[in-house]
């Protein structure tokens, strides 16, 4: 296998540095951006990168913008954030800004390499195929639009991203602290009643009867799951 490509956006250049030499020594090949709009570009560029690693704070585009136009352009190569600040807000905002994980600075480096890892088995585990479908509905992950009968159907961007998250969990119970926690960014749920709103939008949008619903279940006590090939 060839080595995993990683991007790294950082302005600060003796972390920036660090980090890359870091990486290609334990065998990674290591790209550096030193500002939002250069890293965009790269991160945008062909082949895509394997991993990319965000920091927040940066001249001209900031690491939140960065991550929010990547993921809105169907970029999905793994995003980790470095956040200076630590602070819960930025943490939730990266996070639900498309955001896969985040570390707070200053870290280890022994840290950074097991996110790494970490993600590239998350991505390479999830072989996606870029268009889904259960019932009439069809998800086209690269394009980001959903077709009900080969019609779009309007999705807020949540429902969006609690529809791809069950895509990719199809058949598997997910309890509503899961689906906060991965979907919304919450470490602690404050009101497990959000998912069930947005479950609700999205069987009213998706499903052929929207009081019997065949595709989003409710799995009673549990949480829900979403049934493929009922
Ligand atoms: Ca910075």
């Amino acid at each position: 296998m060839s080595r995993a490509r990683v991007l790294l956006i950082e302005d600060e250049p003796g972390l920036a540095l660090t980090v890359g030499d870091r990486l290609e020594a334990e065998g990674y090949a290591a790209v550096i951006a030193r500002d939002g709009e250069r890293g965009l570009e790269l991160a945008r560029s062909r082949p895509a990168f394997d991993v990319v690693l965000l920091d927040v704070m940066l001249p001209g585009i900031d690491g939140f913008e960065v991550c929010r136009t990547l993921r809105r352009e169907g970029v999905r190569t793994p995003i980790l954030m470095l956040t200076a600040r630590g602070e819960v807000r930025d943490r939730v905002t990266g996070l639900r800004l498309g955001a896969d994980d985040y570390l707070v600075k200053p870290f280890e480096s022994a840290e950074l390499l097991a996110r790494i890892e970490a993600l590239l088995r998350r991505s390479s585990r999830d072989v996606r195929t870029p268009v889904r479908a259960f019932g009439d509905v069809e998800v086209d992950l690269d394009g980001m639009v959903v077709r009900r009968a080969g019609r779009e159907v309007e999705l807020t961007s949540l429902e969006y991203q609690l529809l791809v998250y069950m895509l990719e969990n199809a058949g598997r119970v997910l309890p509503r602290e899961e689906l906060l926690q991965q979907v919304w960014g919450f470490q602690r749920a404050p009101r497990t009643r959000t998912v069930d709103v947005h479950v609700t939008w999205l069987r009213g949008k998706l499903e052929p009867e929207r009081g019997a619903p065949r595709y989003i279940r409710t799995v009673r006590g549990q949480g829900y799951k979403l049934v493929l090939d009922p």
